[in-house]
């Protein structure tokens, strides 16, 4: 590393911190690459971004009738860019709050897309997080659904509180609807076209995903200090192939983004969120949340042979999420809960089902983890 700043500092008259940048950038997307990354696939860079950190940017506000707003940016001792910047209603708001210090200006990225230059300016804000959260809030991808909510209350952990789906058809039919163009251009060979379209149709997703994510932090926000937990998805794309299921690998990305928008607005209202690690979320769509027994699902309805349970299948795999996390904050017991006196008849064995619950919880301390980045 160090033989790399040297040679870096040589070949290139730039201040040190913004080698720094560079690499801790070239680190980042290496990183991403390797946990993402497809059978002989090679690292190409759709488009590549300049990272200034606060040594290297200054921001003002000018009295300038162009426009007040002024980043200047010094690439080494002598040579410094003025460059006035233009934002959205929206961005201006989120500017001027950081001017009165709501925010705090972190770093700005550069971005060239189509011939333009943008800046994107990466804020920070400190919010509280109740130490003591009150309701379990799941989150998790389902296999009907692009997203399915519950919650669990402390107070009474084995009764889940109304929950709450997103189908995400406009999603689907957005995409649908982009393949279908897709196909079409590229039939009549209009390639400069389909590159276009996609940056179009990530835009309409994106905005339908912050439609949802606005309604899933509105859900949580219904219960006592919310904390809202969902699966870890790091590196799904691996994995992407073994999965059989079309409809849970069509929800998988989509629902990641997802996760990244709705960790962000849900910390903005002081709602803690984080993740469940991959290898506990295991056999959480197979298992009945209430007995504990581990069956192969078909159709929409869980239906258990164990304890006669029947549940929506995606709601069923999410309340087994907050149960799992429950556990482990030691808001719940581990033991499969007894069936009701009517239905006394199947009364739980401990199957193989239960048995793994139980080696899942003992095998480890504190599940939660907070994703970085
Ligand atoms: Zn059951």
């Amino acid at each position: 590393m160090k033989t790399v700043m040297k040679n870096a500092k040589r070949l290139f008259n730039l201040n040190t911190a913004l080698i720094q940048t560079a690499r801790d950038k070239a680190v980042e997307i290496l990183k991403s690459f390797e946990e993402n990354r497809k059978e002989n696939n090679i690292l190409r860079l759709k488009r590549i971004s300049i990272r200034f950190d606060k040594r290297c940017y200054s921001f003002s506000k000018t009295t300038n009738v162009l426009t007040p707003y002024w980043l200047t940016l010094s690439l080494n001792r002598r040579e410094r860019v003025s460059l006035p910047i233009i934002f959205g209603e929206k961005q201006k708001q989120r500017i001027e709050e950081t001017f009165r210090g709501e925010w705090k200006f972190t770093t700005v990225e550069m971005v060239k897309r189509n011939g333009e230059w943008y800046a994107h300016f990466v804020l920070s804000k400190t919010v509280e997080l109740p130490d003591e959260p009150e309701t379990v809030i799941a989150i998790d991808r389902g296999e009907h659904n692009l997203a399915v909510a519950v919650a669990i209350s402390k107070r009474n952990p084995e009764k889940p509180l109304k929950g709450q789906f997103w189908r995400g058809s406009e999603i689907k039919r957005i995409r649908g609807l982009y393949s279908h163009i897709r196909r079409k251009l590229q039939e009549k060979k209009l390639l400069k076209k389909v590159k276009e379209l996609s940056g179009k149709e990530r835009r309409k997703v994106n905005q339908q995903l912050h439609i949802i994510a606005n309604q899933i932090v509105e859900y949580a926000k219904n219960f006592p200090k919310p904390t809202i937990v969902m699966e870890d998805l790091n590196g799904i794309r691996k994995n992407f192939k073994k999965s059989k299921n079309l409809n849970r690998r069509f929800h998988s990305l989509p629902f990641r983004k997802l996760q990244a928008i709705v960790e962000y607005k849900a910390n903005l209202e002081g709602i803690d969120v984080s993740y469940l690690p991959k290898k506990e979320v295991k056999d959480t769509s197979k298992t009945c949340h209430r007995c504990g027994h581990v069956a192969q699902v078909k159709g929409r309805v869980y239906k258990c042979t164990n304890c006669g349970m029947e549940y929506d299948r995606d709601l069923n795999a999410c309340i087994n999420i907050a149960h799992r996390v429950m556990s482990s904050m030691g808001w719940r017991s581990r033991e499969p809960r007894e069936p009701a006196d009517k239905e006394i008849g199947v009364k739980p064995t401990l199957n193989a089902g239960s048995s793994r619950l139980q080696s899942w919880s003992s095998s480890h301390t504190y599940p939660l983890s907070k994703r970085l980045g």
